[in-house]
């Protein structure tokens, strides 16, 4: 993307804090812990190639920046001489062509990364351009490349064409404004694609720099790390030159420069804390964690019922549900309860408002934690059910990873510093 790269799902996972319980599924701070997920939300418009695409309230911030920008600044400064309606419909519909030329970059990451057998489960259009957000990674160094390249060649491709298209509009003797137009959108992707190959993480230069020290290393993790620490170091360049901009009275540019490095930096600090997890994990398995054994309850049960006979007994804030005929059918958690008036405690049965299996992560013991991690925050409340066969063997709550992070880290303090 245009100024955020590809995301492969869940690497904003980032299990907050989490106090030293070791008692069970007893953890108490339910609670979402999907880091700066939240940050970009986006409201699914549909499907471009079978990808969904969401679009995002921001985005709303630049279509008009950019309309407002164009009609009473750029264009009649450069095309004298049209009318002010025309001057904003021109502005409206160069802003709009460039959110598709975003759509285009990010179109063609997801293309190449989907040639991978990568899926894609979203690209979302937003302030600061568009994410691909990938389920998964590329597994070497050449498709790693491949994914990233895409999106600035594309880039690329659509300035040429372009100014391509200004060049003949120009000859063939077209009045200055669309001209103008071409020019503009032009030169703005010609940009976009220079920007985005900075070689900082999360930008897409970022990626390529990764891909390259992977190759030559050897080791995704070490080149993943050194990737995002450039994109710490390119975010604070940003916010400087940000700063400066604005103080010097560049107004809006420059305090939007300040948001592009705060979240340039806050990305590429996600991503540190993602690719340590996925190396602290490493070899770490589901069954290695997961509390054995958990506390079940019957689905049948009311609410109230739940409340008196086991929450205040177990002290657990999660219960798997049992059906009559011995099936698992669902997770319950204290946060889906806290909503309900005394009334539909009393009335409703725990399975009513219980996460149904269907929607809860759920592992064997010998799947490698890792990849359960980066399901964790889908449903829930980060909690995993761990099944041999159809048998419940375990439970994982967000603690229990708190936990072996912890544990990995003490094991590899001092040796898995970056190169
Ligand atoms: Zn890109």
């Amino acid at each position: 993307m245009p100024w955020a790269g590809s995301v492969p799902r869940g690497q904003d996972y980032v299990p907050d804090d989490l106090h030293n319980c070791d008692l069970h599924n007893c953890d108490l701070h339910a609670g979402d812990h999907t880091g700066g997920r939240e940050l970009i939300q986006g409201v699914p418009v549909g499907r471009i190639l079978g990808i969904p695409l969401r679009l995002d309230w921001s985005l709303g911030i630049i279509f008009w920046l950019l309309s407002w920008g164009l009609a009473t600044g750029a264009f009649p400064d450069l095309a004298p001489g049209s009318s002010e309606s025309t001057y904003w419909v021109a502005g409206a519909f160069t802003a709009a062509l460039f959110l598709a030329s975003l759509l285009t970059h990010e179109m063609s990451h997801s293309l190449v990364a989907r040639s991978y057998g990568i899926e894609v489960d979203n690209i979302t259009l937003w302030v600061f351009g568009g994410i691909a957000t990938l389920r998964g990674e590329a597994t070497e160094p050449r498709a790693d490349f491949r994914i990233a390249i895409a999106g600035p060649l594309a880039s690329l491709a659509i300035a040429v064409f372009c100014l391509g298209i200004a060049g003949a509009l120009d000859l063939a003797g077209a009045p200055d404004l669309p001209i103008t137009m071409a020019v503009w959108l032009g030169s703005i992707n010609g940009m976009l694609a220079v920007f985005n190959l900075a070689p900082a993480a999360p930008l897409d230069g970022g990626r390529i720099l990764r891909a390259w020290l992977w190759k030559r290393r050897g080791d995704r993790a070490s080149a993943a790390l050194s990737a995002t620490r450039a994109g710490r170091f390119f975010g604070q360049v940003l916010i400087a030159a940000g700063l400066v901009q604005f103080l010097i009275g560049a107004g809006v540019g420059g305090l939007w420069l300040v948001f592009l490095g705060w979240f340039v930096m806050t990305a590429a600090r996600g991503e540190e804390t993602s690719v340590r997890i996925a190396h602290d994990l490493t070899g770490v398995r589901a069954g290695d964690v997961m509390t054995p054994e958990p506390v079940v309850a019957p689905a049948t049960l009311t609410v109230a019922e739940l409340l008196d006979d086991f929450v205040l007994q177990q002290r657990c804030s999660a219960f798997p549900l049992v059906e009559p005929d011995g099936e698992v059918s669902g997770l319950v958690t204290l946060t889906r309860l806290k909503s309900l008036s005394a009334d539909a405690r009393r009335t409703m049965a725990v399975r009513d408002v219980a996460w149904p299996l269907a929607q809860v992560p759920t592992a064997t013991p010998s799947d490698p934690l890792v990849d359960l991690v980066a399901r964790l925050g889908e449903a829930g409340d980060g909690r995993a059910l761990v099944f041999d066969g159809t048998k419940l063997v375990g439970i994982i709550s967000p603690t229990d990873v708190s936990r072996a992070l912890q544990i990995a880290e003490l094991r590899r303090r001092g040796e898995m510093r970056p190169r």
